[in-house]
């Protein structure tokens, strides 16, 4: 089936177009430059964004791929979970646009999306990691960006997802964000820290790991905490700060960085050996990290392990990896979700899609 994906649950716009499994199109805009100089994403600019680029990038998506709207077999679109108002500018365009052309809607989990861009094929489309091929079922998926720290169980894309973990407090990608700022380098701060990071020592600093205690595990197994970690890099900073010293940045960049990609694999892989499922996916922004990516192909191959990471371009939020599970609850045979539904912030991930 063709199919278009409407995604803003941040501060993408993104419009992607697809035919089943093969990629025709991803266009994105994103408001990232506009929060700059908060540190962060301001949810009310960012959906101002959306509305300013909803237009544009539809026009762009569908030039790209060279179809015309009234070819479509149904729109997709994100419902949650993500930022309210921003979800709600994508969920308000793909109803405007279903109606006007008649084409049937399907409102789809965000999360359960970024697993979805696995299964896309393409011209010049590598994965990072990993073979181009069938993605076997059922996988652990941990999807990890700035809004987002989930560890997944998914048997089936359509109808059955489970949700093993996620973050109690900040999301992997906040942290590097936070503790960017703190250490003076500039917004987005994942990639400055990856960048600093190359140059200093991991065993520097021995930060702490959270959830990782026997008294955490019991209820934590598979939950994340990074706001600890933030905390403790702080004091660190500000203790060598008040003695007077100079911090040494690339090492802190680099310890910390360790104790994030530490905690992130050692819980994923414990999932995998826990419920005996030998697949690993990763997705989310911050599969950017060059770090994660390395100790994570150590470690899914020393554990017998295979590792998936989509192409880079497709891990950070778009509209094709909506489109891509569109297309399977179509194909699926699924029935549209009507027009009833709205955007969901807290929409868990076992809910794929909604009606
Ligand atoms: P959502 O949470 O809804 O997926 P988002 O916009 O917060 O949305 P992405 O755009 O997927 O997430 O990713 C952005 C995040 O990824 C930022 O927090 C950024 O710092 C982080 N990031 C990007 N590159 C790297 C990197 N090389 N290392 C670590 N983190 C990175
Ligand atoms: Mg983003
Ligand atoms: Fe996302």
């Amino acid at each position: 089936p063709l199919v278009l994906g409407i995604e803003t649950s941040c501060d993408e716009t993104g419009v992607g177009i697809v035919r089943g499994r093969t990629l025709l199109a991803n266009t994105i805009a994103s408001s990232m430059d506009e929060h700059a100089r908060y540190g962060g994403v301001v949810p009310e600019v960012a959906a101002r964004a959306h509305l300013e680029s909803m237009r544009p990038t539809i026009e762009q998506a569908v030039a790209e791929a060279g179809i015309e709207l009234q070819d479509l077999d149904a729109i997709a679109v994100t419902c949650g979970p993500g930022l309210a108002g921003a979800l709600m500018v994508g969920v308000a365009a793909a109803k405007a646009l279903a109606v006007s052309l008649d084409k049937p809607l399907y409102a789809v989990n965000h999360l359960v999306g970024h697993v979805g861009a696995d299964l896309l094929q393409g011209e010049g489309l590598r994965p990072a990691v990993g073979g181009v091929g069938e993605l076997e079922l059922p996988t652990v998926a941990l999807l990890v960006s700035g809004g987002h720290t989930s560890l997944l169980l998914v048997r089936d894309l359509v109808s059955d997802v489970e949700m093993l973990g996620e973050t109690i407090d900040d999301a992997a990608g906040e942290a590097f964000d936070k503790v960017a700022r703190l250490l003076g380098l500039p917004y987005p701060g994942g990639p400055q820290i990856d960048r600093v990071a190359a140059e200093g020592d991991p065993k520097a600093i021995r930060f702490p790991r959270g959830l990782t205690h026997a008294k955490d595990l019991e209820r934590h197994r598979y939950d994340f905490s990074f706001s600890g970690l933030k905390t403790s890099v702080a004091r660190w900073v500000e203790k060598k700060r008040d003695e007077g010293g100079e911090v040494p940045i690339a090492d802190v960049a680099a310890s910390f960085r360790e104790a994030v990609v530490d905690v992130l694999l050692t819980k994923a892989l414990a999932a995998c050996a826990d419920l005996g499922v030998p697949r690993l996916l990763l997705g989310g922004g911050v599969v950017a990290n060059a770090r994660l990516r390395e100790v994570a192909t150590e470690r899914a191959r020393a554990a017998g392990i295979e590792l998936r990471v989509p192409p880079l371009s497709l891990c950070t939020d778009n509209g094709a990896m909506i489109a891509s599970i569109g297309a399977q609850l179509v194909a699926a045979g699924h029935a549209p979700s009507g027009l009833a539904f709205g955007a969901d912030s807290t929409l868990p991930a076992t809910q794929i899609q909604v009606r």
